[in-house]
């Protein structure tokens, strides 16, 4: 497990967190790419599957503690745990708590989208009941996502797990935005479509210098190049479509991004070659 990466943004104090690995399937990972390129990129285990991994992001933005995204969901158990190679428990809690942060401290939990990946430690066990992990926090989400983990068809259904979601609602902690919404100063959220349509990036400024956590409209650096789009997004066309507006204006604005499941180093910045975009390692 990697330690949490501190960050300085201009006078914003953020920590790259890590919830462990999770291993996915590669062909699904990488979409449309075939076997004999994707390898040269990354090993696969004897079974097909690729390490990636959980990165939440801790910010202190006016005087508040913001988490992006609450790492992934290990309750459903051990046959769950060893689809996914997961470890029995959620690493990211003990970061929290090594930087002195209890999760009654945060008042803010972003998700980008309620996936059980990405929404897994939304909720616990806690004397017997499935409770919000953070008790004083409002969980923001777009509306449509909301909307959409509520509602999921046969495509998404796997990939939404009530038990992420339901004790949120039931205690009345989300907070459903819609469209680009300044959050707090220096933090806006952003709609960025294909993945779901409800899904959304996180973009940090301060002092000039600015950030953005990636979602899964690029699930780490080697899948930056417009084409490689998972299979999991449920609409990739418009994937594509976000991917050219939004990386245009991420290079734009030389952005330091945040990959939401990049498996080594976290960071990077975006690059136009004569093969297109593509992302190269970077530090603040
Ligand atoms: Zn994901």
């Amino acid at each position: 497990m990697r330690p949490p990466l501190r960050l300085k943004l201009g006078a914003l104090e953020l920590f790259v967190l890590n919830d462990g690995d999770i291993w996915l399937d590669g062909g699904s990972t990488f979409g449309v790419v075939p076997r004999v390129v994707w390898t040269r990129l990354t090993e696969p285990d004897e079974q097909n599957r690729i390490r990636l991994s959980m990165n939440p992001l801790l910010a202190r933005v006016a005087g508040q503690w913001v988490l992006v995204e609450t790492g992934i969901d290990r309750k459903p158990g051990p046959k769950h745990r060893e689809l996914y190679k997961l470890g029995d428990e959620n690493p990211l809690l003990a970061q929290l708590a090594a930087l002195g942060v209890a999760p009654e401290d945060i008042s803010w939990v972003i998700n980008t989208h309620l996936h059980f990946d990405h929404a897994g430690l939304n909720t616990r066990w806690q004397g017997g009941r499935l409770l919000p992990t953070f008790p004083n926090a409002r969980y923001v989400v777009q509306r449509q996502e909301l909307e959409e983990a509520t509602h999921p068809h046969e495509r998404s259904r796997a990939s939404y797990l009530p038990e992420n979601i339901g004790p949120v609602l039931e205690a009345g902690l989300f907070e459903a935005v819609e469209g680009e919404t300044e959050l707090l100063r220096g933090l806006r959220l952003v709609p960025v479509p294909g993945h779901t349509l409800g899904m959304q990036a996180v973009e940090l400024e301060s002092e000039g210098q600015r950030l953005a956590f990636t979602a899964d409209l690029i699930p780490t650096l080697m899948q930056t190049p417009l084409p490689y789009i998972m299979a999991f997004d449920l609409y990739p066309m418009t994937t594509l479509e976000t991917r050219k507006r939004t990386y245009a204006r991420w290079l734009e604005g030389d952005y330091l991004l945040v990959f939401t499941h990049e498996p080594g180093h976290p960071l990077g910045k975006l690059v136009v070659g004569d093969k297109g975009y593509r992302a190269e390692p970077a530090n603040p």
